[in-house]
């Protein structure tokens, strides 16, 4: 596919135990032996395996990020949350906001806006998540609305150039179904110039997600202007993930 920078992010969703971690054994051992060192693979597991996942992967090449944040930056009385800041001294260095199941459970285009700078001002790289509904598609409405979606997300954030924009179209989310390589061209084409003329981003990084598969990563990888992909389902078993980095990039 390419001779850039690839990125490689596992959102395991709620899923995964402490013996979950055993299985990042070979994902350790694929990232020590591969010589093609331009990508970097990135694990987001729940909440309640972020330290063991650090603890793991401490000397390895490979980071860890949390599912999402608190709009609130540090403290506060947030039963069942935590914070950008929390995040950050645990050692973990990403975090996923605006994922599509967050917003679908109450987060507005304002909160994830809030979240962003919350993460950026704690240090931490943000994987902000943006994406059209069936309906939306529908109508037309995509450029519209990823537009919409970038604009308010990244609305008096400052360091932009910390933001990895991952486009997932939500109906394209565990479903199996993933655009015709044409039409997410032509979508992460949109966004990208978007991203470099009217907001001044040197070089946007741009991810893919949605029911990405070591099937259809033969194909993803044709596709030039991607920077990465998010994996979901797929992300969970070893192998796949590892089959995803290999056809997709290596
Ligand atoms: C996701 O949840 O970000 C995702 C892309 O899921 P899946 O790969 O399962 O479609």
């Amino acid at each position: 596919m390419t001779n850039k920078y690839m990125y490689f992010i596992a959102n395991w969703k709620m899923f995964g135990d402490i013996k979950s971690i055993n299985s990042l054994d070979k994902v350790i051992k694929f990232s020590k032996n591969i010589r093609n060192n331009k990508f970097k693979m990135i694990y987001c597991p729940p909440h309640t395996l972020l330290y063991p996942f650090i603890k793991k992967l401490k000397n390895t090449n490979i980071m860890v990020g949390s599912q999402n944040c608190h709009h609130e930056e540090n403290y506060g009385p947030y039963t069942g949350s935590i914070s950008a800041k929390m995040i950050k001294n645990i050692g973990a260095k990403y975090v996923i906001i605006g994922h599509s199941e967050n917003r679908s459970s109450g987060d507005t285009d304002f909160l994830i806006n809030k979240k962003i700078k919350a993460a950026i001002n704690n240090g931490l790289k943000v994987i902000f998540c943006f994406g059209e509904t069936l309906l939306q598609k529908k109508k037309n409405l995509t450029n519209k609305i990823l537009f919409n979606q970038v604009k308010k997300a990244i609305s008096g954030v400052k360091k932009l150039n910390y933001i990895f924009f991952a486009y997932e179209p939500v109906w394209s989310i565990g479903t199996g179904i993933v655009l015709k390589n044409n039409d997410l061209e032509k979508n992460i084409n949109f966004i990208k110039n978007k991203l470099r003329i009217k907001f001044r981003i040197k070089e946007p990084k741009i991810l893919y997600g949605g029911s990405v598969n070591p099937v259809n990563a033969k194909n993803l990888r044709k596709i030039n202007n991607i920077d990465g992909f998010l994996v979901g389902g797929a992300s969970q078993d070893p192998k796949k993930f590892i089959d995803i980095v290999k056809k997709s990039f290596i």
